[in-house]
């Protein structure tokens, strides 16, 4: 059975698919959306989260650090990101928790040791397990050992993606998926590279794939992130897709965007912040009837 990189294993979630489910968040994504509101999960390699809020100053973690990478700056001491090898060795000693690595490597056993111990609540609320990111995609070994070994214990499995990869590893990871949330971000291909760092030719060609050649049950998920991908434009041309391209049966979600991730961007030392204001409800009302337009099924929010 195959390992891979994650970085939370949640369980009780319920916003991750129907009933009480364990998401298993794998580390490392091909895209780099201006709006990430997991941020800690776009690189595959272990790293070194700092919460300068929490931190008061005693000077432990630029003791021990081997690197000479914790320098103080007021009252707090910083990270020097080009210096740090995350070696865990200041979360070690950090009494206030300022400090923690993100991210390990683990096996599809070490996955189902976690899942076992939420079986039950599987059981009662139809619930399940959903692979979640980062990019599932990415590690299509892992996340079609994940759900093999659910549908072993004939548990329900589902994928959160954004449905960026070739096509092998697509058919590969998700062989087993039983429901697909699938996002769609903007369809101008310009818009698509400029908002996420990829095109979009290979992630609408996947939907299709997915939805009638697979045969699989899929959700289409809408961030809608203001100035980013909220025009008029964008809803009309992704309306007329999935009413062409899947028809109007398809289960459309949106998602309205939430600065959760900002602060995590901060943690991780980015240079970059982009600040971006959460679309209100009469916004999200407006986009909900334009693809309604179209004939298609949508709601506001992720609810199952
Ligand atoms: S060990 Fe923690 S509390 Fe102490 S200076 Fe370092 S980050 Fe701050
Ligand atoms: S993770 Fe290791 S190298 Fe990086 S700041 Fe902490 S102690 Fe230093």
């Amino acid at each position: 059975m195959g390992k891979g990189n994650l970085f939370r294993i949640q369980s009780y979630s319920i916003h991750d698919g129907p009933g009480i489910r364990t998401t298993i968040f794998l580390k490392g994504c091909p895209l780099h959306c201006l709006w990430c509101h997991n941020p800690e999960s776009q690189r595959q390699a272990v790293e070194l989260l700092y919460m300068e809020n929490l931190c008061q100053g005693c000077g432990a973690c630029q003791y021990v650090c081997p690197a000479g990478a914790v320098f103080p700056k007021g009252y707090t001491y910083v990270v020097d990101r080009e210096k740090c090898r995350v070696c865990g060795a200041c979360q070690e000693v950090c009494r206030q928790k300022a400090r923690t690595l993100v991210g390990r490597e683990a096996t599809v056993e070490d996955v189902m040791e976690a899942v076992k111990r939420d079986e039950m609540f599987y059981q009662s609320s139809g619930g399940g397990v959903t692979v979640s990111g980062g990019e599932p995609l990415m590690q299509p070994e892992f996340t079609a050992g994940i759900f093999r070994a659910c549908k072993e214990r004939g548990i329900h499995t589902a994928v959160e993606t954004s449905g960026y990869a070739v096509r092998d590893h697509m058919m590969q990871a998700l062989g087993d998926a039983d429901l697909i949330f699938y996002d769609l971000k903007a369809m101008e291909p310009g818009l698509h590279q400029r908002l996420t760092g990829v095109s979009n030719q290979v992630i609408l060609e996947n939907l299709v794939c997915l939805y009638h050649e697979m045969k699989k049950e899929v959700v289409v998920r809408i961030p809608v992130v203001c100035g980013c991908n909220d025009s008029a434009e964008n809803f009309r041309c992704t309306g007329s897709f999935i009413s062409t391209e899947l028809g109007t049966d398809v289960r459309v979600q949106l998602l309205p965007y939430h600065s959760m991730g900002e602060g995590k961007q901060r943690q991780l030392g980015w240079q970059e912040e982009h600040r971006i204001r959460p679309p209100g409800q009469e916004e999200m009302e407006q986009s909900k009837q334009m693809l309604c337009g179209f004939g298609l099924s949508v709601q506001i929010g992720g609810s199952m």
